[in-house]
């Protein structure tokens, strides 16, 4: 049995292994096991890898994956569950990088490659550098040190020329037998540039839908590299993460009501950008944690909307608590959830499911939003931007046509939050201002605490 034998057979297995995994994660009762079984796949691949024969740089190779995966281990352990986000894409960025420095590395070797290998090589190098540029710019944003939209004058005219010339200078230099260290360098300066004058001018609502589409980038950037190196575990992980990062782009373009065009094309600008929009009129009305537990003891049903601010204050095992509480009273409690509720697609579910709420009683946008008006209260905890109004009627704001939840429909809404802080979009909410809608200001934990001891006074 040849070694290159084994070394197939192993990677056929795990990639079995790794798409099963993946099938695990898309329950959220599989999702734990599907990531171990991920994860023990790609381990699988990484070591039989050594066991290929002729592998050089063993002891550079070991370095790499000891610094890596040092990182790794240390950043996932730490990370807090609200910068999930930020990290995600700056591991995404990360795929991508690796994708182009390894076309990188074939460019400098100027090893002879055919057509199409040499096509496949400039695209992955392109795809894979535009991810990686595109996610530190992602990371930027979410992290708060850089502004949410940046669009520079003829933005469309920029992005067009400097993609002509990326891919110009890219196909010249991968057809070329020897490219100099100069021509290879120019190439993927190009290419960083053009992700991130790419994703700059992409802010608010449409963020969520980048963040998959680098995704899937990186998938494609993978799978492209190898097909270069003629590495099957390459391409099957390659092709897995670009096949359902595309699909995720689809899904969450279709539910912000956003073609995908319009969000790299035409991102909003204007007033929009700078997150203006049409005045509004009438006064927020306080309210106190004594009348929300009153209002929900007595209420038949109540429809709970966490967002980001519930994240932040990692208050999901008290809101769940309190929803308990409200149905020993007999009041009907389920949860709505937005598709980019909180900073990651599937963050509240993640979070709800953490603290143990039943998934019978999570409903996505779709599901829920028509039993608004027969709600006598719509909870709204740490959520903004999912829930305002303007979406529906004011064409300059930044989240217009993102389809929201109808919490304003509601007999009654409870709005819980710190103070008069705006949402990601950076707009004001005409939600806080209607006449159904009372504020109960404080941090999501220490509010829904103060909102548990009164409904346990109430029943006393
Ligand atoms: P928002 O970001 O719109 O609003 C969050 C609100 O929470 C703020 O207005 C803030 O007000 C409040 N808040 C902050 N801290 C606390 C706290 N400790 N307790 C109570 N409230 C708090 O959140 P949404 O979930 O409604 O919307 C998500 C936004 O993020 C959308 O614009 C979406 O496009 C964007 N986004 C989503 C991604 C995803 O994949 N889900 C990815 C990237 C962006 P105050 O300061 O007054 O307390």
């Amino acid at each position: 049995m040849s070694s290159n034998w084994f070394v197939s057979m192993a990677y056929f297995i795990a990639a079995v292994v790794f798409i099963l995994g993946l099938k695990a994660m898309s329950s959220p009762v599989t999702a734990r096991r599907g990531i171990v079984w991920a994860g023990f796949a790609m381990i699988g691949a990484t070591v039989v890898t050594f066991f290929m024969p002729g592998l050089h740089n063993v002891g550079l190779i070991v370095t790499a994956i000891v610094l890596g995966g040092g990182v790794a281990w240390w950043s996932g352990k730490t990370v807090k569950m609200t910068d999930m986000p930020q990290m995600v894409a700056i591991y995404n960025g990360m795929g991508g990088g690796a994708a182009a420095a390894i076309a990188g590395v074939e460019l400098v070797r100027g090893a002879a490659h055919d057509g199409i290998t040499s096509t496949l090589m400039a695209l992955g190098a392109i795809i894979g550098a535009v991810a990686f540029s595109g996610s530190c710019v992602a990371f930027a944003k979410l992290q708060g040190i850089m502004k949410k939209a940046i669009r520079l004058p003829a933005q469309n005219n920029v992005n067009f020329f400097l993609a002509l010339a990326t891919f110009g200078v890219g196909l010249t230099v991968s057809y070329s037998a020897q490219p100099s260290g100069f021509e290879v360098f120019i190439f993927f300066v190009l290419a960083l540039a053009l992700g991130t004058v790419l994703v700059m001018p992409i802010g608010g609502a449409d963020m969520p839908v980048v963040i998959s589409l680098l995704n899937a980038f990186t998938g494609l950037a993978v799978g492209f590299e190898g097909f270069v190196l003629g590495n099957p575990a390459l391409i099957v992980a390659g092709i897995v993460v670009g096949a359902s990062g595309t699909l995720l782009t689809q899904l969450m373009a279709k539910a912000m009501n956003r073609p995908i065009k319009n969000i790299i094309f035409a991102p909003l600008t204007g007033a929009a950008a700078e997150g203006e929009g049409e005045a509004i009129e009438g006064t927020m009305k306080e309210f106190s944690a004594l009348d929300a537990a009153s209002v929900m003891r007595y209420a038949s049903k109540v429809v709970i909307v966490p967002g980001y601010g519930m994240a932040v204050a990692g208050a999901q095992h008290k809101v769940w608590e309190m929803a308990q509480l409200l149905e020993e009273a007999g009041v009907e409690v389920v949860f709505a959830i937005h598709p980019v509720a909180g900073r990651m697609p599937g963050h509240m579910n993640v979070l709800l499911a953490e603290a143990g709420v039943p998934y019978d009683k999570i409903f996505d946008l779709e599901e829920i939003n028509a039993d608004f008006p027969q709600a006598d209260v719509a909870l709204v905890i740490g959520a903004n931007d999912v829930v305002n109004p303007v979406a529906r009627t004011d064409k300059s704001s930044p989240i217009y046509g993102m389809p929201i939840l109808n919490v304003d429909m509601a007999h009654n809404v409870i709005v819980v939050k710190r103070g008069k802080g705006a949402g990601y979009s950076g707009i004001e909410n005409a939600l806080f201002y209607k006449d159904n809608c009372r504020m109960l200001y404080g941090s999501a934990q220490q509010a829904i605490g103060e909102v548990i001891t009164h409904v346990k006074a109430l029943e006393a």
